[in-house]
């Protein structure tokens, strides 16, 4: 059986959704498939930038709203920098960024696409093979249900399969990080408002983290790039114990804290290289496109911003009638002028501290006495 719409977005997380939201009251008829049920989990940091919400108030104010009065989340406006001679360097951004399990935050993204007359969900569906012809896009669920398009858009997060099918790219362990987190209950003397980055000695530029949730509840997690975790055979989920069970004044902090989850690892393709995210008939947005910021490995927002791009592009293509290659190569430069330069400058520092730990103390040292390293800095982190 065969069901027809313009729009198919393969992937209800954060750039599914978005996209989804933007591309609400178009009058196109948009198909949103997600292989999970909802609400699912998604291993993450659960920290969500401060401009996210702006980002979809520019969809529709209802939505930034509706964002303000969720309220499971945590509001975070200050970022904790420990150096690896523990030097604390504290950057308060001014605005609040929060922190929110990815089980509750992408569940209510998904709750307002439910809302939507033109979205038809489709969900606990795996797509299991995208082709494209001059005809047009089809996607085989792993129902007998064929869904037909006229443009695809690849939402389906790392090891996404619209990015293998359609694309050459391959994920490249100078440009991917790892990481594994579990959620912890009572950590002991979590500062107000404050996202911790601890960049320890043995696994900088990587950092160990702590962000505080509600009802005393913390996301705890540690990220690497993937090519120091192959080179010093690392076991990420026994690093992460390592680090809470022997790192002094880390481990004080973790007596009596309870682990209420399982340590679950997942990777992130890093923004730190320039893949083409689009081509005949399709576009990729957020982990499938590989957005991630190199240094702070923050995806969310970008995937979130990817999502609204791609709406825009979509609705050009259909109000020209053009799906080329050629022509959809205008979302790629959308992209890439909004997020390149920003990425760019994250894994120039990345690469900078690689091994350094005495660089990065020197920063740390310099950034809290000087306002333009300071003010420089809080870029970054933003
Ligand atoms: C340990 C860790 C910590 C992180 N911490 C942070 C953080 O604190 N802040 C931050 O901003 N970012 C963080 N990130 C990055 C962030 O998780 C991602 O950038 C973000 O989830 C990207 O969103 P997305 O919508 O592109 O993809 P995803 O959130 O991965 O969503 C993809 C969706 O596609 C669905 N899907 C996949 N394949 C198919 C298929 N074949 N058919 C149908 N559906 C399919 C999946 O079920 C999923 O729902 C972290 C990542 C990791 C691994």
């Amino acid at each position: 059986m065969t069901e027809k719409f313009d729009v198919i977005i393969c992937g209800a997380g954060p750039a599914g959704t978005t996209c989804a939201l933007a591309l609400g009251n178009t009058g196109l008829k948009v198909a949103l498939v997600d292989k999970s049920n909802f609400p699912r989990d998604k291993v993450c940091g659960d920290a969500i930038a401060a401009y996210v919400p702006k980002v979809l108030n520019t969809i529709n104010p209802a939505y930034a709203k509706a964002l303000a009065d969720f309220t499971a989340k945590e509001k975070v406006s200050t970022i904790r920098v420990v150096s690896p001679n523990k030097k604390m360097l504290d950057i308060s951004y001014g605005e609040d960024g929060f922190i929110s399990t990815r089980l509750a935050f992408d569940n209510f993204l998904l709750d307002l696409v439910k809302q939507l007359p033109n979205v038809k969900l489709f969900l606990n569906a795996t797509v299991k093979d995208v082709v494209i012809n001059d005809k047009g896009v089809y996607a085989d669920l792993d129902s007998d249900l064929k869904l037909e398009a006229k443009l695809i858009i690849g939402c389906d997060g790392e090891q996404g399969l619209v990015r293998k099918k359609l694309t050459q790219t391959q994920l490249d362990p100078k440009h991917h990080a790892a990481a594994v987190r579990a959620y912890f209950k009572n950590v002991k003397d979590i500062p107000k408002a404050t996202f911790e980055l601890h960049f320890l000695k043995d696994v900088i530029p990587g950092y160990f983290w702590i962000f505080p949730l509600p009802d005393n509840q913390a996301n705890v997690g540690l990220g690497l790039l993937s090519k120091i975790v192959s080179e010093r055979k690392l076991n990420l989920r026994n690093e992460m114990l390592r680090i809470i069970e022997t790192v002094p004044y880390l481990k004080e902090r973790f007596e009596g804290a309870e682990m209420i989850s399982d340590i679950k690892g997942y990777g992130l393709p890093l923004g730190s290289r320039k893949v083409p995210i689009s081509g005949n008939c399709f576009m990729l947005c957020g982990d499938a496109a590989s957005l991630i910021d190199p240094l702070t490995g923050e995806g969310i927002g970008q995937a979130i911003i990817s999502g609204r791009y791609a709406c825009w592009q979509a609705k050009k293509c259909f109000e020209q009638n053009n799906f080329s290659a050629s022509f959809m190569k205008q979302y790629d430069k959308t992209v890439y002028d909004k997020l390149w330069k920003e990425h760019r400058r994250s894994y120039f520092i990345r690469e900078l501290l690689i091994n350094k730990p005495r660089l990065f103390n020197l920063s740390v040292n310099l950034i809290k006495n000087h306002t333009f390293l300071y003010n420089l800095t809080k870029k970054v982190f933003k």
